[in-house]
């Protein structure tokens, strides 16, 4: 397998096609996972709060009423989701410091322990201001949550990790150094995780690598990326730059990240965010899962899949054998 350096990835991205890219990343993609394969997992994001200190320039949670969700609404939310075949819960929520610390151990201990859910949740701004809050090192704070039944972290808020952009999009938002600290620290806690790259505003292509490349490092110092999902950015909100990512472009962009992770086993491609065209085209161009069923959406509109059967048809008819897997592959 050929290991791409950050120069020659700068170099591909700016000189090759989008069809030669994902024909060499397809070719990957069939070395490491075969054929046939595309995986699919089924769980429901929970927002549990929309308070959030950090106001991102394209967040759309502070549009709306301010909220903290019981711990009985949580349940019944889950309950529900099991309903329809949900295994797991994705917390996602705000920086919201008035929400203790047996709030999180309480909801995660209730849905793994008590309802038997596979836990996944709370990205690295939101795990970074729960250790300050709680004046509590961010290691043992990981601890905790590992013991009350946390099992996974999703690489949230990473966008594009260098501070020119960050200063644009989220400038209150982690540093790309910390992003960074927080994952290795989750990742030496045992909770593994996934990272992603948010296009479509005013990065430059040199851009778009040093954020691969930040991600690689990573990988190769922890191994706890176990999946890599490019995404673009919706149009949610007017307050930062926006531009309109083509399909190319996008097709392009999984195929790069394919060719340039040897070390991150699967690519996910999100037809929450890109449709279900691109999304048959991506599982062509090296992406190998379509990441999850989606039950419930707050942050934005649904143009996802949103059932076991609506996943598994649409991976049959793009061509390949749908496998379920679990929220940690
Ligand atoms: S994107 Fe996350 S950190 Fe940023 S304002 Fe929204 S909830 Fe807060």
């Amino acid at each position: 397998m050929e290991i791409f350096s950050a120069k020659e990835a700068l170099k591909l991205w700016k000189n090759a096609s989008w069809a030669e890219l994902a024909a060499e990343a397809h070719k990957m993609r069939v070395e490491i996972h075969g054929k046939k394969n595309v995986s699919y997992t089924v769980f429901r994001i929970i927002n549990y709060t929309n308070v959030c200190k950090i106001a991102c320039s394209f967040c759309s949670f502070k549009n709306t009423k301010p909220y903290v969700l019981s711990l009985k609404e949580i349940i019944s939310t889950a309950l529900a989701a099991k309903k329809q075949g949900a295994d797991a819960i994705f917390f996602q929520g705000g920086v919201n410091q008035a929400i203790p610390l047996d709030y999180y151990l309480d909801i995660i201990n209730t849905l793994n322990k008590k309802l038997k859910f596979k836990v996944r949740g709370f990205s690295p701004v939101e795990l970074f201001h729960i250790s300050k809050n709680n004046k509590m090192p961010l290691p043992e704070l990981l601890q905790k949550l590992k013991k009350a039944g946390l099992s996974s972290v999703p690489g949230a808020g990473a966008e594009i990790m260098t501070s020119r952009m960050r200063k644009i999009l989220a400038p209150n938002k982690l540093s790309a150094k910390d992003w960074m600290n927080v994952m290795e620290e989750c990742h030496k806690a045992g909770l593994p995780g996934s990272a992603n790259i948010v296009i479509g505003s005013s990065e430059t292509p040199e851009e778009i690598i040093e954020h691969l490349n930040y991600v690689r490092e990573v990988q190769n110092k922890t191994g706890g990326f176990q999946s890599f999902i490019p995404w673009v950015f919706q149009p949610q909100t007017k307050n930062f730059p926006i531009r309109h990512v083509r399909s190319e472009e996008y097709i392009k962009l999984v195929a790069l990240c394919r060719l340039f992770f040897h070390n991150i086993p699967n690519i996910e491609v999100s037809v929450l965010g890109m449709g279900k065209v691109l999304g048959e085209l991506a599982l062509y161009a090296g992406a190998n899962d379509i990441s999850s069923v989606v039950l419930e959406e707050r942050v934005m509109r649904s143009q996802g899949i949103e059932s076991i059967e609506e996943a598994e048809e649409f991976i049959k008819n793009a061509g390949f054998k749908p496998v379920r897997r679990g929220v940690n592959y």
